[in-house]
């Protein structure tokens, strides 16, 4: 499990996480304790949330970044080129949808 902490902006694991325990004694190893909560084992911070990693980059993302398993700058940079195909398109249609659906169909016939 990995999580994407909100305050420093980092990525960390489960096994690094700092642990806060319900006793400070059971957090030095002292006495047995309950783990109450993880904290950002960089700042201290417990804002944060699941990380998701982006398909494309393989790079880890808070959750909340990801979507369509991209995060932002892939999405983008697909999107650009997506609108760079479709201009293209548009010299043989006026018609902005029917050329997006016309790529995709042939994107479909070639890889799918
Ligand atoms: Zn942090
Ligand atoms: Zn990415």
């Amino acid at each position: 499990m990995k999580y994407y902490c909100t305050g420093c902006q980092t990525i960390f694991d489960e096994d690094e996480a700092g642990r806060v325990y319900d006793d400070p004694a059971a957090g030095l190893g002292l006495m047995p304790g309950y783990i109450t909560y993880l904290v950002c084992p960089y700042c201290g911070s417990d804002e944060y949330e699941d990380a998701a990693e982006c398909k494309v980059c393989e790079e880890w993302f808070g959750e909340t970044d990801i979507e369509d398993d991209m995060c932002p700058g892939c999405r983008k940079e697909i999107d650009e080129q997506l609108e760079a195909v479709v201009k293209r398109l548009e010299k043989y249609t006026e018609d902005a949808d029917l050329a997006k659906e016309l790529f995709l169909s042939r994107v479909e016939r070639r890889y799918m």
